[in-house]
C-alpha cells in the first residue's frame, strides 16, 4: 500500500489521538506544536519540586485511551498507571454543607436522603436518564462525523424523545428538588464549557460516564498520560516537532499541499489535520484563501464558550481534611453563570475548582507540601473587554484570601511558589479565539453538524480533531473527534488499522 503522509497541526489530546491512529494505520505521521512541550491545554509546569499540570485532571473513559493503544496489540497499561479517585468531588457551600459525590450509589443515597429524603427516588430516575442520553449522545453519536445534514435528522426523533432541547439545569431541576443537590447535579457541563443553564440536556451523558468508568488520574499527573501517548506515537514511527508552530497551511485548488513553519521550514503531505483552534486555523493558517476567509467570517457570529482564570501554587504542609477535586461554590449559582457566560463585567463573586493532586500522588510536591491549582470560570475576550495584564495579581490574591478564609487556614503564609494563567494566556500561548478555554459553546445548535465539520466541505485533504468539532471539549470528546476524523481519513486514503478488530473489542455496549 502506498504511505501516505499526514501533518497534524498541534499535540492536543485531539491531535495526538488522531495522529497515533493514523500512524497506526500506516500513514507517515508528523505532529507539529508550537510549544515546547506536548499536551496544549494539558500543559505542565515545574517549579520549585512540585508538579503542575496546567488544564485537565478529571480522566473519564479510560477505555478511549485503552484502545489508542490496543490498535497496535499495546496496553496502556505498559505505558501508564491510572488510579483511581474517591470521592468524584468535594463539593463545598458557603453556608456549611458538604456533599462527597462518588461511584457508590449507597453513600449518594444516603447523603440525599439526608439533605432531602424525598430526592432519593428522584436521584434513581436521573441516573436511569444520564445512562440513555450516554447511550445516544456518546456511545452511537460520540466517534460518528456529522458531515451532512441528513445525519443530524437521523438522530434528531431520539435527541427529542431525550428532551434534549431542555438545559441540563432544567432537567436536573425535574428530577431533585433540593436546591444544593441541584447544583451538585447539574455543574459537570461547565467542565466542558457548557452553561447549565444553556447547554443541552445530553451533556447529562457527564455523570453516567463517571459513574460506568469512575474518576481516573494518572501517576505522575494527566502530564504523564501525555508522554504515555507521546512515546506510543513515537514507537509507532510517527514524528513529533516540538517548538514548531505552523504559520501557513498551503493550499492548490480545491486540496491542500503541505505547510510552513513560522521558522520557514516547507513540507509537502498528502494531508493536513488541524488540532489547533478553528478559528486560528481558517483566519491564520488559511488566512490568504478565500475558503479560510469565508469559514472565518462564519465561526465570528457564532458563541464561543468562557474563558478561565487558573492560580498555581504550591505550599508547605498538607490539609488532610481536602480531596483530590473541590468544587467550591460561591453565593450566587444562576446569576454568577449568566454573568460569566455575557460579561460585560468580571462578577465580584466567583466559584472555584480546586485541584490537589498530591492527595492521590504525593510525589507531586517535595516531601510534605501541596500542590494545587485554583480555577475560575471568567468571561471570555469578547464578552468582557478587560485588561488581564493589570487584573491578573489582584485577582489571584482575592481567590486565595478567599480559600485561606473558608478553607485553607494560614494559605498564603505557607505559599512557596505561585504562577497564573489568564484569558490573555489561552488567546496568546494556545491562540485561542477570544481566550476561550474550551472553543465553541457545546450547545445544541453548534453541535453534531452544527459544529466545525472534522473534514472541511471544501478543501478534500484538510481535517480537524479537537475541540471546536464534534463531539466537543473535554479528554473523552476530543478523543473521540480524533477517531471520527481518523475514520474519514482512513476511508478516503484507503487505509485500514492493522487490527481491525479493536473497534469490536471496545464497542461499548
Ligand atoms: C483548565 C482546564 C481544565 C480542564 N479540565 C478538564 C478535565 O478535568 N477533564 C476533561 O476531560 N477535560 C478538561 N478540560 C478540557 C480539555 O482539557 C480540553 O477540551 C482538551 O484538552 C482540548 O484538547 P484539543 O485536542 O482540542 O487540543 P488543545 O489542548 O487545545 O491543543 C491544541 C494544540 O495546538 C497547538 N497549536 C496552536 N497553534 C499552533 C500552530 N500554529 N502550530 C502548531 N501548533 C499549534 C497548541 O499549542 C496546542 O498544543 C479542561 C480544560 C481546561 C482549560
Amino acid at each position: 500500500m502506498t504511505k501516505h503522509t499526514a501533518a497534524v497541526i498541534g499535540s492536543g489530546f485531539g491531535g495526538l489521538a488522531l495522529a497515533i491512529r493514523l500512524q497506526s494505520a500506516g500513514f507517515q505521521t508528523t505532529i507539529f506544536e508550537a510549544r515546547d512541550k506536548p499536551g496544549g491545554r494539558a500543559y505542565v509546569y515545574e517549579d520549585q519540586g512540585f508538579t503542575f499540570d496546567a488544564g485537565p485532571t478529571v480522566v473519564t473513559d479510560p477505555d478511549c485511551l485503552r484502545e489508542l493503544f490496543a490498535l497496535t496489540g499495546r496496553k496502556l497499561e505498559d505505558y501508564l498507571d491510572l488510579m483511581p479517585v474517591t470521592p468524584f468531588y468535594r463539593l463545598y457551600w458557603e453556608d456549611g454543607y458538604v456533599f462527597d459525590y462518588s461511584n457508590d450509589p449507597e453513600e449518594n443515597a444516603r447523603q440525599i436522603r439526608e439533605k432531602n429524603p424525598e430526592d432519593v427516588a428522584g436521584y434513581e430516575r436521573f441516573l436511569a436518564y444520564s445512562e440513555e442520553v450516554m447511550r445516544e449522545g456518546y456511545i452511537k453519536l460520540g466517534t460518528a462525523p456529522f458531515l451532512n445534514f441528513s445525519d443530524m435528522i437521523r438522530s434528531a426523533p431520539e435527541l427529542m424523545r431525550l428532551q434534549s432541547y431542555r438545559s441540563v439545569y432544567s432537567m436536573v431541576s425535574k428530577f431533585i428538588k433540593d436546591d444544593h443537590l441541584r447544583q451538585a447535579f447539574s455543574f459537570n457541563s461547565l467542565l466542558v464549557g457548557g452553561s447549565p443553564f444553556k447547554t443541552s440536556s445530553i451533556y447529562l451523558l457527564i455523570h453516567a460516564l463517571e459513574k460506568r468508568w469512575g474518576v481516573s488520574f494518572p501517576r505522575g499527573g494527566t502530564h504523564a498520560l501525555v508522554r504515555g501517548l507521546v512515546r506510543l506515537f513515537e514507537d509507532l514511527g510517527g514524528e513529533i516537532r516540538l517548538s514548531a508552530p505552523v504559520a501557513e497551511i498551503l493550499t492548490e485548488g480545491d486540496r491542500v499541499t503541505g505547510l510552513v513553519t513560522e521558522q520557514g521550514w516547507r513540507g509537502e503531505f498528502d494531508a493536513v489535520a488541524s488540532n489547533a483552534d478553528i478559528m486560528f486555523t481558517y483566519g491564520k493558517l488559511l488566512g490568504r484563501t478565500p475558503r479560510g476567509r469565508q469559514a472565518a467570517a462564519g465561526l465570528k457570529r457564532r458563541s464561543f464558550s468562557p474563558s478561565i482564570f487558573l492560580t498555581y501554587f504550591g505550599v508547605e504542609g498538607t490539609y488532610p481534611e481536602l480531596r483530590h477535586h473541590s468544587i467550591m461554590f460561591g453565593r450566587r449559582y444562576q446569576g454568577l453563570i449568566g454573568e460569566i457566560y455575557k460579561g460585560p463585567e468580571l462578577p465580584d463573586d466567583f466559584s472555584i475548582y480546586l485541584h490537589a493532586p498530591t492527595v492521590t500522588d504525593p510525589e507531586l510536591a517535595p516531601p510534605g507540601c501541596t500542590t494545587f491549582y485554583a480555577l475560575s470560570p471568567v468571561p471570555n475576550l469578547g464578552a468582557a473587554d478587560l485588561d488581564w495584564e493589570t487584573l491578573a495579581p489582584r485577582y489571584s490574591e482575592r481567590i486565595l484570601a478567599y480559600l485561606e478564609k473558608h478553607y485553607l487556614p494560614d494559605l498564603r503564609a505557607r505559599i512557596v511558589t505561585k504562577r497564573t494563567f489568564t484569558p490573555f494566556d489561552f488567546r496568546d500561548e494556545l491562540n485561542a479565539h477570544l481566550g476561550s478555554a474550551f472553543s465553541l459553546e457545546p450547545v445544541l445548535w453548534q453541535s453534531a453538524y452544527f459544529r466545525t465539520h472534522n473534514r472541511d466541505d471544501k478543501l478534500k485533504n484538510l481535517y480537524f480533531a479537537g475541540a471546536g468539532t464534534h463531539p466537543g471539549a473535554g479528554i473523552p470528546g476530543v478523543v473521540g473527534s480524533g477517531k471520527a476524523t481518523a475514520g474519514l481519513m482512513l476511508e478516503d486514503f484507503g487505509h485500514r488499522y492493522s487490527d481491525a478488530d479493536v473497534s469490536a473489542q471496545f464497542a461499548k455496549a
